[in-house]
């Protein structure tokens, strides 16, 4: 599944802690004021010891690229997220965070940027509206404070996208931040459409201060747009059709989309999964159960990080689930190609 004469490119989830309440994210109780739920979250996190450790100078220059994102956590989050961050690009490794932004003050953002800067890293900024919209899904976070971060990293010249996860409730200001995000020196600008609404296209939740919303699906989707003289605009109907056919290259039934970019998850917890959608969930525990493997030789605190990936069940047995149609999640999630759908702009 992995292979050690191509560049990695590793998906890490640094920490399960969070600032932010988001209510379709699996942290939230979405239906208790937007709490964390602590049956699924226990605060723990990788810190800086952990990549001295693991990204040596050797597997370093085989790093494509360290893309900190994850389930239940924010990076930000992470007490030594700058200090991880540093260490890597140091290094020569190619950095991506996807965060709500919302956390640190400039100057740590400033410091963040020049190391950011220095392999053309690339930061994720989740910003799911404005002023009066960010927070009714990114609850607990504060537009005006992301701003002013993103501002003081932008102004390095270290790279930034911004991301949008379109709602009925935000969809009248796609325009709008598309046009903050290039005056603020965004370099991409990427509408999201969420596959987490239900067929109704309806998802009540509670506010912290107990007030009952619902978050209704958009009329608009993210492959309605186009990007035309600088401006954001409606595509035609023509446009939207080519766009919203889906790229379909099988193989064997499942295009297993971390063998394809030779990329391994690693949680919060130090353990080394398949991807982000196997790693925890009940069919990875009994499919490692199925084959007598124990969670402990799946940990970087335990055994060398390149190790773990070159051995079972990554070197052959997923291959051969794949093969036998064994696993529901990667027929879901790489069978059907059912992901939220992007659209870069
Ligand atoms: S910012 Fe990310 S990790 Fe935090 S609650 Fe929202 S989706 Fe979940
Ligand atoms: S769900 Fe399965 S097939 Fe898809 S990326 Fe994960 S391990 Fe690969």
């Amino acid at each position: 599944m992995f292979d050690p004469a191509r560049p990695y490119s590793f998906h890490i989830e640094l920490t399960d802690k969070c600032n932010a309440g988001c209510p379709m994210c699996p942290r939230t109780l979405h239906l208790d004021r937007c709490r964390t739920d602590r049956s699924v979250v226990s605060n723990v996190e990788l810190g800086l010891a952990d990549f001295q450790r693991h990204f040596t100078p050797d597997l370093s220059a085989r790093t494509a690229e360290v893309i900190f994102g994850g389930a239940y956590g924010d990076p930000l989050a992470a007490t030594e997220l700058l200090e991880v961050v540093e260490h890597l690009t140091d290094h020569g490794v190619r950095v991506a965070i996807a965060t709500n932004g919302s956390l640190r003050k400039p100057d740590w953002w400033a410091r963040m940027g020049r190391a950011m800067a220095r392999t053309g890293s690339r930061l994720e900024l989740h910003i799911d509206g404005l002023e009066d919209t960010n927070g009714l899904y990114r609850v607990g976070t504060f537009y005006d404070k992301i701003v002013e971060n993103a501002a003081a990293y932008i102004e390095t010249g270290a790279r930034a996208e911004w991301h949008f996860i379109i709602f009925r409730h935000n969809e009248h200001q796609i325009e709008e931040a598309f046009r903050r995000s290039r005056a603020l020196g965004f370099e991409g600008f990427t509408l999201i459409d969420t596959v987490r609404f239900g067929p109704e296209g309806r998802f009540p939740y509670q506010m912290p201060d107990g007030k009952m919303r619902e978050l209704e699906a958009p009329t608009r989707k993210s492959a309605d747009f186009r990007l035309d003289g600088g401006e954001i605009r409606l595509a035609s109907r023509e446009d939207a059709a080519e766009a919203a056919a889906p790229p379909v290259r099988p193989i064997e039934g499942i295009d297993c989309k971390s063998a394809a970019r030779n990329s391994p998850y690693i949680s919060a917890h130090g353990q080394v999964s398949a991807c982000c959608w196997v790693a925890g969930s009940g069919e990875e525990s009994s499919f490692f159960a199925g084959h007598r493997l124990g969670p402990e030789r799946y940990n970087l605190r335990s055994r060398p990080l390149e190790e773990i990936m070159l051995d079972e069940p990554f070197a052959s047995l997923y291959a051969a689930a794949w093969k036998a149609d064994s696993l529901a999640t990667c027929r879901h999630k790489c069978g059907r190609m059912r992901r939220n759908r992007r659209n870069a702009l």
